[in-house]
């Protein structure tokens, strides 16, 4: 898979240090512990691209992977290369974290919410919530943000391994009926998709894979 060229690009901490690019982007947003590393790591067929914040409220960044090229430099053979970047991954921080201090998770929020709602090179959302406990009130918060763009949202309900049959049929239902909850700018329906995943099982690796690439025009 293409993805599996994804490599570090770099790390954010404020909205005025985004990459200035027109590369098209998509970002994976979910509760801390939810999957998002794993996911992430799994996608890109590397162990540690994406690391899970043992730290809450200090390792929190917005991180970026490339996708199909190299920075100045960063080419293995030439340095003075520079391949053509086709897609950027963007790693948002976790939220949830109980532990997190009031005004650190203000500013977070608040990062978040103004990238997911202005950034106009995010082409797609992957929300990644635990199949289990879907839904939370972030995870609304994060929909009700990204829903009236109109652009798409591709949820991965992660660990689907700990369902049987039967729970992820329900999961999945459960998760079409409330997506199609949401409307954009215009009250139409806006465009999602949802899938079962488990990076311990390798499950719904293709679909997942073939989905982002699609959403970032590969
Ligand atoms: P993040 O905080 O969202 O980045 O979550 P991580 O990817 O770090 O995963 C949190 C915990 O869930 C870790 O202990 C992982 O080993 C575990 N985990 C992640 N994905 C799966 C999965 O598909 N199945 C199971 N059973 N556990 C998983």
């Amino acid at each position: 898979s293409l993805l599996w060229q994804a490599r570090f690009f770099t790390t954010v901490n404020h909205l005025r240090d985004l990459p200035k690019t027109q590369i098209p982007e998509i970002a994976f947003a979910g509760r801390s512990n939810a999957g998002k590393s794993s996911a992430i790591n799994i996608l890109c067929n590397q162990k540690k691209l994406a690391f899970a914040s043992k730290t809450p409220g200090r390792t929190q960044h917005i991180n970026y992977f490339s996708i199909g090229g190299a920075h100045v430099g960063q080419h293995r053979k030439d340095p003075t290369i520079v391949e053509e970047i086709r897609g950027l991954l963007v790693d948002l921080p976790g939220y949830g974290y109980a532990e997190v201090p009031g005004e650190a998770k203000t500013h977070w929020n608040a990062l978040l919410g103004a990238y997911i709602q202005t950034r106009e090179q995010l082409t797609a959302l992957v929300l990644i919530m635990d199949a289990r406990r879907p839904f939370t009130e972030l995870d609304v918060q994060m929909l009700e943000w990204f829903a009236p763009t109109g652009k798409p949202v591709h949820c991965l309900l992660t660990k689907a391994d700990k369902l049987n049959r039967t729970e992820s049929t329900n999961a999945l239902r459960l998760a079409r009926t409330v997506l199609n909850s949401y409307v954009d700018e215009q009250g139409k329906p806006f465009p999602f998709s949802v899938q079962l995943f488990s990076a311990l099982k390798r499950s719904g690796l293709e679909e997942a894979d073939d989905k982002i690439l699609s959403l970032l025009g590969m």
